[in-house]
């Protein structure tokens, strides 16, 4: 209703997911509080965290979910996954094994996910160069594949974690706007 139109609030929920140890909650604080620990322990306690972002004059609030590390005994449950409407899907560059499990993590996202997801396949950990074992063609030919967008960060460095969110919640707004 036009009346309204002031008061439209955007508010995503977005999920991240990967293998364990890949840098996900590394790269949830890096975004949304500017800290990295390189000795992060699962936590449990914290769901998610708000980030808010301006599109075409209007706020726009993602509510990102990160695993309390469920991840692990790949028992991710349904409740992680509900209403969620963005995706980003963490491997390691300097883990094949990572790499290799995109394949599940997106049958897991799309068995749980009915409605269209804007997802970015994510190679974090982009300042190991000296021990990359994916190349950036090959996560590239993988997220063109997939319908993705894609992006290697590093939570370490700050490389394109901003960017690798923002993407993903313009792409949201996009599609709903
Ligand atoms: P999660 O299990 O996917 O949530 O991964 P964490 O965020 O807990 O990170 C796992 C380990 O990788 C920790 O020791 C982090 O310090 C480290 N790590 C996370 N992101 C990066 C990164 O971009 N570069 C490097 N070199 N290490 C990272
Ligand atoms: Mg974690």
């Amino acid at each position: 209703m036009s009346s309204d139109d002031e008061a439209e609030e955007y508010l995503f929920k977005i999920v991240i997911i990967g293998d364990s140890a890949v840098g996900k909650s590394n790269l949830l604080s890096r975004y949304a509080r500017n800290e990295f620990n390189m000795h992060s322990k699962a936590t449990i306690g914290v769901e998610f965290q708000t980030q808010s972002m301006e599109i075409d004059g209007k706020e726009v609030k993602a509510q990102i979910w990160d695993t309390a590390g469920q991840e692990r005994f790949r028992a991710v449950t349904s409740a992680y996954y509900r209403g969620a409407v963005g995706a980003l899907v963490v491997y390691d560059i300097s883990r094949r094994t990572t790499f290799d499990s995109v394949g599940r993590w997106l049958d897991e996202l799309r068995t749980h996910c009915d409605t269209t997801v804007a997802m970015m396949l994510v190679g974090n950990k982009s300042d190991l160069q000296n021990i990359r074992s994916i190349s950036v063609e090959e996560g590239k030919n993988l997220a063109e594949e997939q319908g993705m967008f894609f992006m290697e960060t590093s939570a370490l460095d700050s490389t394109n974690v901003k960017k690798a969110f923002e993407i993903v919640i313009q792409e949201i707004y996009k599609t709903v706007s």
